[in-house]
């Protein structure tokens, strides 16, 4: 059976998905697993579709492995072990930052990671770990296709206006622009809210895509016409340690009073902000839920506060709201979240079930409620196959 890996490279962690691939149709899933705590003690896991553990390994010495050292061991592993019946034929990548010369997803050669490395400094956080991982395999196995998905395809075509920050013209021209992330999450929801409610995806839908990294997508007839991230996957909502949108006045502060060089200046916005930042306890959404202190609460309410005022803005850029979708670790998982912005959210009509969301159940507003609220569990990695999928057989025919 021919099949192909879906590759999503954080910093931190890798995770991997096997497809297997019809010869027509939708890529299946076969298999999938994790590599966390990479730069820590690396901690690899991998289970078959029926549940079985292929592999579970932990490097308890291993904080000096890196991002090529363990894909190594896990090609290795692949090749040798169970699924020697699904033959790879292609690894599908995420890559955050497409720039405005890359949209629809690519097969990756010299060239292109060239002009991808370019736009690095755009997406410090994923760009270069995206990159390292297609670096490494294409040492391990040069002839195996690689292609890149672009988390900003999804946005690529939003109006004009919602693409421009208010500076001179000719930065505009240099790329300085609002691209917006997260598109493979939410092209995911887009296809799966035209299953579940055909309706409400043909109207003005909101989807809150909330994980480490948060951003809200407006889309009209499951398209974007609007998002909260802009030049780069720092702007918008607050995040587990990233700050969101920040008045620009605060950095020339930090230069010009504080003497900050950039790299501290980096560090503090993208790894030392958000709800780490604010709590002073933890980035991690259900380590805040768990305590009641005034530091935690006020981190927690922060993130509710910001996520609503940014849904406001997004409703006026839809001029109105149909539907709204949770999705990602915490907008799939942690009720008080979604209860709280719900509430703040009254006003435009959205009224939360209190049950049904207590039961992550897929719709949990209210039957009288004129915006239909749900929770979809989003999907990156299926995408990145089905994209994956589409480029072989359109570069076959
Ligand atoms: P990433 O952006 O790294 O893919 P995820 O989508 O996995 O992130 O989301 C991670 C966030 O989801 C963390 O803040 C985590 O605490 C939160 N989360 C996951 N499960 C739960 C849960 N059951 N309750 C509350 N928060 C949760």
């Amino acid at each position: 059976m021919k099949a192909i890996v879906s590759l999503n490279s954080g910093s931190s962690s890798i995770k991997f998905s096997l497809f297997a691939i019809p010869t027509s149709g939708e890529p299946k899933l076969s298999a999938g697993g994790k590599i966390e705590k990479i730069g820590i003690a690396p901690q690899l896991r991998a289970i078959d579709i029926d549940g079985t553990v292929l592999i579970e390994k932990e490097w308890r010495d291993g904080a000096t492995l890196t991002h090529a050292d363990l894909l190594q061991y896990l090609f290795t592993w692949a090749r040798d072990h169970p699924l020697q019946d699904r033959e790879i034929i292609a690894i599908g990548h995420r890559v955050v930052h497409g720039g405005t010369q890359f949209a629809r997803p690519r097969i990756v050669n010299e060239a292109l990671l060239k002009e991808l490395e370019k736009l690095c400094p755009l997406a410090p956080l994923h760009q270069p770990h995206n990159l390292a991982a297609i670096k490494a395999i294409a040492k391990l196995a040069p002839n195996l296709p690689q292609i890149a998905c672009f988390d900003t395809e999804f946005h690529h075509d939003k109006p004009e206006i919602a693409s421009r920050l208010a500076l001179p013209r000719a930065m505009h021209d240099q790329g300085i622009r609002r691209y917006g992330f997260h598109g493979l999450s939410y092209e995911y929801i887009a296809r799966r809210l035209q299953q579940i409610d055909p309706d409400v995806a043909s109207g003005k839908v909101i989807a809150a895509h909330l994980g480490n990294g948060a951003s809200l997508c407006a889309m009209q007839d499951g398209k974007s016409i609007d998002t909260t991230m802009g030049f780069t996957a720092l702007d918008g909502l607050m995040m587990g340690t990233r700050c969101g949108s920040l008045d620009p006045g605060v950095v020339i502060h930090f230069i010009k009073e504080m003497g900050m060089d950039i790299a501290s200046i980096e560090d503090l916005l993208y790894r030392q902000s958000g709800l780490l930042g604010v709590s002073g306890i933890s980035s991690d959404m259900r380590v805040l839920s768990d305590k009641s202190s005034q530091e935690a609460c006020e981190a927690i309410d922060l993130f509710c506060w910001r996520a609503a005022r940014e849904a406001g803005a997004l409703i006026s850029s839809l001029g109105g709201i149909d539907g709204f979708v949770f999705t990602a670790g915490i907008g799939e998982n942690a009720s008080n979240i979604r209860a709280m912005i719900g509430e703040r959210l009254r006003w435009v009509g959205i009224e939360i079930d209190a049950q049904a969301n207590a039961a992550n159940q897929t719709i949990i507003s209210t039957t009288s409620s004129p915006v239909t609220v749900m929770i979809i569990p989003t999907d990156e990695e299926h995408m990145i196959a089905l994209h994956t999928v589409n480029l072989l057989r359109e570069t076959r025919q």
